[in-house]
């Protein structure tokens, strides 16, 4: 079955041009894809097959976008042509940035000077345009308003650039991932996307929110609902898993900037194709009855928005792999709820000082399973999380930071105790009688016989689908990427990455965990491709279809 919606032809849009197509014959298709534009109205948004495979490999699509998390549905809300306006009652509280907003309120923010708007804005991205599109949907959120977004939504279809979203599970990305007792660190509006108040899809749902902060499970829903209600669907591919992305175009400009010994008239041919296969797209799909169906696509562009909790970070040490360690935090709720642990009186070994080790803490806590935590900072390192997040919001993480701090180990502790914590300690080893070796800064050692065992001690992406796993891309290129220390190198406002053009990434790969400011990622992309889209329709306006510049 093809990918693209047959009834409407739509596949010859999309195609590949191949070198014995004549300039005439890409003209005439691009007048087709963009209709809207040279004068004919464009009937329908164009149509992937909902439930197709991606099994037609001869088409090559201007996106492709690899995640299909909260980044990945915002940058397809906004591939798909909503654009965000001034509304017309709205004043930001900053006067600076409502003045800019008021000279240009006619154009959509995507057809805006980003640069400009965001000039002087200070927030917790270290990108200017997260920190922008921020303080647009939740102005002065930090100061702790709750002000409405100063911007409303329209859809233009003419904007709708055509691309596919692919992720490995249904869309929402990490949110379908997380344990279901927890609370959200963030306040429920903060992790909507634009265009669907968070409050009224709950109170649609006949549900009242009891506090600001809510389960992730909704959050996971929401998403959801949003890509169905915005009409998203079409875009979307759920089960799919991409394990490699190569690149197969590169302009024959040299990085060097040395020109290669092409003709300059083969040069422009090359360059006047509308859709480029720059990048080979492959990997599986996995389908009802469990098996795997292959699949290569072709992209013009493709955007990294994988997110990175895909590679759980390990202690690296002896034992690690025995069957009663995890690495997650999905895996010990699932072992919990399924009882595996219940009526052990061996604790749980809990390693981390982060929020998921301490949702991992409660979780046995709340099971009355007894918990031995172990993590290498002080009680009083400044840097622990706990001492950033304010007791009267977060309750529940304050009671276990104040256990951290007042059961910690001593030679009279009884082990049987609830909990016990074990600070500036790393664990050794793991033995195959379900034993450990803890070792503190002194070099002391102990061991302990345990139920099971939870490392959460943070995640990475998992880049392996690109060249040298992506490390190439990073602002230290003989690291990994990580969300904090390294992430994937962007130009600021259009979110390219500085290594590699044509590719595009957002989200914590770019160092924005929190979904308030991976929004910014979508917009600094659409901006970025519908100027591109713009210069190569004025490109072919201007040599008329007949194939010479
Ligand atoms: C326990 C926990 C609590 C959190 N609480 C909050 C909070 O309160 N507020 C907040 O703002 N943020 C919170 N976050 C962070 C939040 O999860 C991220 O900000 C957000 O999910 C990132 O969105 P994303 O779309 O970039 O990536 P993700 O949501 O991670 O989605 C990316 C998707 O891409 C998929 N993918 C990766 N590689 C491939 C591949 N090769 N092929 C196919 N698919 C692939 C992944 O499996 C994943 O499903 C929390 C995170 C955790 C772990």
């Amino acid at each position: 079955m093809p990918v693209w919606c047959c009834r409407c032809s739509l596949a010859a849009h999309f195609r590949n041009y191949s070198d014995t197509e004549t300039e005439g014959e890409i003209f005439n298709s691009l007048v087709q894809y963009f209709g809207d534009n040279l004068g004919q109205k464009v009937k329908a948004m164009p149509l992937v097959e909902e439930t197709s495979l991606l099994e037609d490999s001869s088409v090559t699509l201007p996106v492709v976008v690899i995640g299909n998390g909260p980044s990945g549905i915002c940058l397809s809300y906004m591939l798909s042509g909503y654009r965000p306006y001034l509304s017309s009652e709205a004043i930001h509280p900053n006067t600076i940035l409502h003045s800019k907003l008021e000279e240009a309120r006619h154009l959509s923010i995507v057809d805006q000077d980003l640069e400009y708007l965001s000039e002087g804005l200070e927030g917790r991205s270290s990108n200017p345009v997260a920190v922008l599109f921020d303080t647009l949907l939740h102005p002065d959120a930090d100061f702790g308003y709750d002000y409405p977004s100063v911007l409303h939504w329209k859809l233009e279809q003419h904007h709708y650039i055509p691309h596919l979203v692919l992720g490995k599970g249904p869309p929402g990305g990490a949110w379908h991932n997380m344990e279901g007792s927890m609370l959200t660190i963030s306040f429920g509006n903060w992790m909507e996307l634009p265009g669907l108040k968070f409050k009224d899809w709950v109170s649609s749902k006949r549900r009242n929110l009891k506090g600001d902060r809510v389960m992730p499970e909704e959050i996971a829903r929401y998403y959801k609902h949003y890509v169905k209600v915005m009409g998203l669907q079409k875009n979307f591919r759920e089960n799919t898993y991409i394990t490699s992305v190569s690149r197969l175009y590169r302009d024959q400009v040299n990085n060097d900037g040395q020109g290669r010994n092409v003709s300059t008239q083969h040069l422009q041919i090359e360059k006047s194709k509308f859709t480029k296969r720059n990048w080979e797209i492959r990997g599986y799909q996995r389908v009802g009855d469990g098996s795997h169906i292959p699949f290569c696509l072709f992209a013009e562009n493709v955007a990294l928005a994988t997110g990175t909790l895909d590679s759980p970070g390990r202690l690296e040490i002896e034992g690690e792999d025995f069957p009663f360690v995890f690495h997650s935090m999905p895996e010990f709720g699932a072992a919990v709820s399924k009882g595996k642990l219940r009526g052990k009186v061996d604790p749980v070994l809990i390693v981390g000082s982060g929020l998921t080790a301490a949702d991992a803490v409660l979780c046995a806590y709340n099971n009355n399973i007894p918990v031995i935590h172990v993590f290498r900072r002080r009680v009083t390192d400044p840097d622990l999380i706990f001492k950033q997040l304010p007791k009267k919001l977060y309750p529940e993480y304050h009671k276990v930071y104040h256990m951290m701090c007042t059961q910690s180990y001593s030679l009279d502790s009884n082990l049987l105790s609830d909990y016990t914590s074990f600070p500036e300690h790393h664990v050794l080893a793991f033995k195959s009688d379900m034993k450990c070796i803890l070792q503190n800064i002194s070099g002391l050692k102990k061991i302990f016989k345990l139920s099971a065992a939870v490392v959460l001690i943070g995640s990475h992406p998992n880049l392996s689908f690109l060249k040298e796993q992506g490390r190439y891309l990073g602002h230290n290129s003989s690291l990994p990427i990580t969300c904090k220390g390294n992430p994937v190198e962007i130009d600021a406002y259009t979110y390219e990455c500085v290594k590699e053009a044509n590719l595009f990434a957002l989200g914590p790969l770019v160092g924005d965990n929190f979904v308030r400011f991976l929004k910014g990622g979508a917009l600094g992309v659409t901006r970025c491709l519908a100027i591109r889209q713009k210069k190569k329709k004025h490109l072919f306006v201007e040599r008329g279809g007949d194939g010479m510049v």
